[in-house]
Parts: structure tokens; sequence; C-alpha cells
């Protein structure tokens, strides 16, 4: 059996969900195709975090542009994502790195950027009494929270269907070729054609781009996660911490979700992934030198996701400059969960061409062109 779409979407985690929601919203008429299930991989494996904390200057303009949709998305989609604007702190455990977190807030003031402010050591300590007296100050977005990857996958899932995507899971994408005018997309299940496609495929992003006969980055990370038993009251901001690999929030049950970046190992191929259990002990250092008191405190699960990584850590979001109708979504690099909202509308704009997408995203320098020169050379 072969279909005809206006747009193949690869990849059902959230980011192809986003951009088929939006384009379907936009009156195109989109397939996903999943290898396996809907929210398969990193979208449901993540922290929840959603951060403008820290971020690189060039995703900053859409990181604040999602944020602003994450506070409204529960009625953008007709259900609740489990989104809390609780705010996210970085923590300074000695004067040089609170002189480092002062200097960077300053800087972003200057340059018309007021979404953080620092926290001297009487308001970090107001705001997290319980915390190890060591510390010296922090970095603090109060606009930042967390929400829960499963609600907003089932809530993009639905919205997505309503809206009349069609979703085929099961159906991996193992072949592409274009005539010209339109690209065929062969699945394991069948065929589909459509003059665009999204690669949205997460960590085999890459694999995916070469079967069009594209070279594109493909480095994948494997961070992993903990949960703890119930804990007495935590709530407040997401917390971080300025010299290591930290992110920690109290659950709606009372669990801990202790995350931040730490690492285990990926085996791209077999689509697995496996807790390193001697990086994650050097981890758990971190929260246990902020908060002694969690020494006692059980571990419940740990678990790791796959997914994409760019050589600058910043996602590839733009068109394939050698292959037309070829649009990149992926590479999101441990920090694309709280992207989610944007991308979608990002990718229906430049597919629909309806506005100057670049210029109305400051999305130019997230392209795939910085990579091509690099990977020109590697190739000759
Ligand atoms: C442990 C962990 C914690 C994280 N914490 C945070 C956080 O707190 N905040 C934050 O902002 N981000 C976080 N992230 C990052 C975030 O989860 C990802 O950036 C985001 O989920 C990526 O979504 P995606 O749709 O690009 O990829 P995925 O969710 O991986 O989706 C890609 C999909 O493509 C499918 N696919 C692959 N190949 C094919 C094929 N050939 N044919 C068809 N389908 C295919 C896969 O099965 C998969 O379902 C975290 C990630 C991990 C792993």
């Amino acid at each position: 059996m072969i279909r005809t779409v206006d747009v193949a979407v690869i990849g059902g985690g959230l980011h192809g969900l986003s951009c088929a929601l939006q384009l379907a919203r936009r009156g195109a008429s989109v397939a996903v195709l999943e290898r396996h299930w809907i929210g398969r991989h990193a979208s449901t494996a993540n922290a929840g975090g959603v951060r403008a904390l820290n971020r690189d200057r060039r995703e900053l303009d859409l990181t604040l542009r999602a944020l602003e949709l994450w506070r409204n998305l529960a009625d953008f989609l007709g259900e609740d994502c489990g989104f809390q604007q609780v705010g996210q702190i970085r923590i300074a455990e000695t004067a040089t790195e609170f002189a480092h977190e002062t200097k960077r807030v300053n800087d972003l003031h200057q340059a018309g950027y007021m979404h953080e402010e620092i926290l001297n050591s009487a308001a970090l300590y107001a705001m997290l009494p319980s915390l190890s007296p060591h510390c010296f100050g922090a970095s603090y977005a109060p606009g930042d929270g967390s929400a829960d990857p499963h609600l907003t996958v089932n809530a993009y899932r639905r919205a997505a269907e309503k809206t009349g995507v069609l979703l085929f899971e099961g159906h991996g994408v193992n072949a592409l070729a274009s005539n010209g005018l339109e690209w065929r997309v062969d699945t394991d299940q069948g065929t589909f054609l459509a003059p665009s496609v999204v690669i949205a495929a997460g960590a085999w992003s890459a694999a995916v781009a070469g079967l069009a006969g594209e070279n594109v980055p493909a480095g994948v990370k494997a961070s992993m996660m903990t949960v703890t038993e119930r804990v007495e009251d935590f709530s407040g901001p997401v917390i971080g911490c300025v010299g290591a690999a930290l992110s920690l929030k109290q659950t709606r049950i009372g669990s801990l979700l202790i995350g931040g970046g730490i690492q285990g190992q990926a085996d791209v191929g077999r689509e697995r992934s496996r807790v390193d259990f001697h990086s994650l002990a050097t981890g758990m250092k971190t929260p246990l030198r902020l908060f002694p008191q969690l020494a006692c405190v059980r571990i419940a699960r740990c678990w790791t996701g796959i997914e994409a990584r760019t050589p600058d850590d910043l996602p590839i979001i733009g068109p394939s400059s050698r292959l037309s109708g070829i649009f990149y979504c992926y590479g999101f690099s441990g920090h694309g969960f709280a992207l989610v909202p944007v991308t979608g509308s990002i990718i229906a704009d430049m597919i629909l061409g309806r506005t100057q997408a670049d210029e109305k995203w400051s999305v130019k320098a997230l392209r795939i062109e910085r990579f091509e020169r690099q990977t020109d050379e590697r190739d000759r």
C-alpha cells in the first residue's frame, strides 16, 4: 500500500509529534512514522526539566519563546502536561563559582535578558533552608520549571490525532529516495510519498539521513536518571549546581528525581543503554554534598535514555542544504524537552513557507550548514 501525504515525519518522539501537530493545524496532511511506539526513547526517559537558566545564547531566544508556550500548553493541547513554574537554581559552592555566575548574569542583563537573577547567600538559604552551609549563592530563573514527560507525550499524541495526524507505529523507515518532486519513504509496513520529510529520529537521525545520502553529525549520549523513595517536603526550584552535573527535583508523589547529565553507556545499534554504576556513584556525591541528610534515602530505580548529541551541544533545526524537501529536527544534546512546544512551529513555518522562519525564530545559527565544512574536510 502506498500513501501520499504533504509531510512524512520520521520519529514519533516529542519533536516529531510537535512538528506533526503544528503542520496539521496549518492544514497539511501529515504521517508520523515511528519504528516502535510513540515516545519509545528519550521523550519518555527524560527528567522533564524546562530550563532557560544558563542556556547557550544561540538557543536562548528559542527557549524563552518555548517557556511562554509551556505556560499555556495545557490550553493549546487540551490536557495537562504537568508543567509547574517552580523556577530553576544553579548553586555556587565556591567564591570563584559565585563570581562567575554573577558576571554571567550581569552580562545577560546588559544584553537585555532579564530572566535570571543572582541570589546572595541569605536569599539562597531563605529559599533552601536545608542546604549544606558551605554554599555562596546562586543564579536563579524564576520562570523555569518542569513538566511530566509521560503526560506531555500523551497530550501531544492525542492532540495530534484529533487534528488529523496519521500515526504509524511499528513503521521503521528503511529507505528514502527522491524523484526530484517527492520523497519515497519505505517502511517495514508500507510506502509513503511526500514532497517534504522531517527527520526527527533522535539518536538515529544520522542513520536516517544516511538513507537519503546525507552525512550529518551522529553523536549520542546516554544520560542516567535516579528516582528515590518518597521523602519529606523538598519542594521548591529544580536544583542544579555550577561545578557538577546535577538536576534534582521532587515529583508530585514525593520521590526525588536526580539527573543532570551523568552518563551511562549507549549501544545505538541495538537501541539499548546501560547504567554505569561507577559514574552513578560519583555523580551522587553532588546531591549528598549539598544535602547531607539525603544519605539515608534509598534509591528506588535508575535508568538511562539515548539521545542525539551534536559537536556543539546545540540542536539542528532546519532544511538540508543539499537535499530539497528534507528538514532536520534533532540533536538536542540533553536539553530538548524544554524546546518541544517551539520546534514544531519553526519546522511548520519552514515547510509551509508562510513566514521568514529564520528571521521570525532566530534559528539560522542552528542550521545543519554549521557542520558541513567540517564534514566535507573529514570526507576528503
Ligand atoms: C535521561 C534523560 C534526561 C533528560 N532530561 C532532560 C531535561 O530535564 N530537560 C530537557 O529539556 N531535556 C532533557 N533530555 C533531553 C530530551 O529528552 C530530548 O532532547 C528529547 O526527548 C528528544 O526528543 P526527540 O523526539 O528528538 O527524540 P526521541 O524521543 O528519541 O524520538 C525519536 C524517535 O525516532 C524513532 N526512530 C528512530 N529511528 C527510526 C526509523 N528509522 N524509523 C522510524 N522511527 C525511528 C525512535 O524509535 C524514537 O521514538 C533528557 C534526555 C535523557 C535521555
